[in-house]
């Protein structure tokens, strides 16, 4: 199992200038490289494959001694980047959506690189640093164990000056699938962030008070002259404020998800078509605000650790059906509450939808895991009297 850990890390001086030079070093290479690959592709048509990257790195390296300053499979990693934006590019040309082709840019020339990624080894890592070659030992907070072992480590800066260090740990033990907690559907929304089939709810974060701030700030930066050294400063308070608040939902949401798993065995979740929701302007901020992709993600990477399985099922009409007899009606967004035409159950839209989306998961694992009894949605039932807000949502 892969895991990740973040890193908060403070390069002296001298270490930062270090990091800037290679940074900028890696940022040519990067933009020599794209310009070679198309040139071979005008030339003969051909794309230039990862193995003919890989050379011509090695070939560009001998031609330009200054290379020899970055670690040399934080270069390789170069043409690794490269190589992964070209198969993005063709995989995504080839995508339709809707029967028409996706607008797709083609990889585009670099005008910076914040990252250094060093693939598989030259760090090493210490109680409070972390020695990375060619640039020596960078003090970090070390808040957390790495489990497993260090496979992949990144050192990268924020726009506002922070450097964080990532580490992404490999670790062999799975715990076997169950917890012995009950099964859960969940309803993504935007007033309610979840609505759990049992009747529990969980709120977003408000962040109202810091959002006005970074509105503030945004003035600040009309206001000032262009060019001027006050202009700067304002954009640098403006970046700080909107990664405070980035790091704030980044770690709601953990928290979240951290609960969700540790409290359910068997956790069901909507696919949704973020990008397609995203076409509605009205919904648009909040849902990316919601960011639900990064909290199923969150989920799934959490579940396998927690002894939970998560789920993605199949959005459609989750809300339009009766979770008590199948049937399914029209229900406006506007309509809260949904009342059966036919059987006459009554029950909130969200928490209708999250049975539904419960049903659905099970029933798809009704065959194999039939005999879990943790993956049967009877469980709902102890829990739903129950009913109230498990977790807080106001700062
Ligand atoms: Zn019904």
């Amino acid at each position: 199992m892969k895991k990740t850990y973040k890193f908060r890390a403070y390069p002296s001086k001298e270490q930062k200038s270090v990091l800037n030079r290679q940074m900028l070093l890696c940022r040519e290479l990067y933009n020599h490289l794209l310009e070679k690959a198309k040139e071979h592709f005008r030339d003969t048509g051909k794309t230039f494959t990862k193995y003919d990257m890989i050379k011509w790195v090695t070939k560009f390296k001998k031609e330009h001694p200054e290379y020899n300053e970055v670690y040399s499979q934080v270069l390789q990693n170069v043409p690794d980047r490269l190589s992964k934006a070209y198969k993005n590019f063709f995989r995504r040309a080839k995508e339709k959506r809707n029967g028409k082709r996706l607008k797709v840019g083609f990889p585009r020339f670099r005008s910076f690189v914040s990252s250094l990624t060093y693939p598989q080894s030259g760090f090493k890592i210490e109680k409070k640093r972390i020695e990375l070659s060619k640039i020596g030992k960078v003090n970090f907070v070390n808040h957390r164990e790495i489990e497993g072992k260090a496979k992949t480590l990144s050192i990268k800066k924020t726009k506002s000056g922070e450097w964080y260090i990532t580490i992404s740990a490999e670790k062999e033990d799975i715990v076997p699938f169950t917890n012995g907690n009950p099964a859960i559907g969940i309803d993504l929304g935007i007033a309610n962030y979840a609505t759990l089939s049992d009747g529990n709810i969980l709120h977003n974060i408000k962040i109202t008070k810091e959002r006005n701030s970074l509105k503030r700030l945004q003035q600040g930066i009309s206001r000032s002259k262009k060019g001027s050294q006050n202009r700067k400063k304002a954009v640098l308070r403006f970046s700080r404020h909107a990664e405070h608040i980035s790091r704030i939902r980044e770690d709601c949401l953990h928290k979240l998800s951290y609960t969700l798993v540790n409290s359910y065995s068997f956790i069901a979740y909507e696919e949704l078509k973020v990008a397609n929701m995203m076409k509605n302007h009205h919904l648009a901020k909040s849902i990316s605000e919601s960011s639900w992709g990064n909290f199923t993600q969150l989920l799934q990477y959490k579940a396998e650790s927690a002894g939970c399985v998560a789920v993605g099922v199949n959005p459609q009409n989750t809300s339009k059906t009766c979770s008590e007899c199948g049937n399914v009606q029209d229900m406006p967004l506007s309509e809260r509450t949904f009342n059966c035409e036919i059987c006459g159950m009554s029950k909130d839209r969200d928490l209708n939808a999250s049975v539904n989306i419960l049903k659905r998961a099970t029933e798809g694992h009704s065959g194999s895991n039939a005999s879990g009894d943790n993956v049967r949605p009877s469980h709902m039932k102890a829990d739903a009297a129950e009913r109230g807000t498990i977790f807080g949502g106001s700062r």
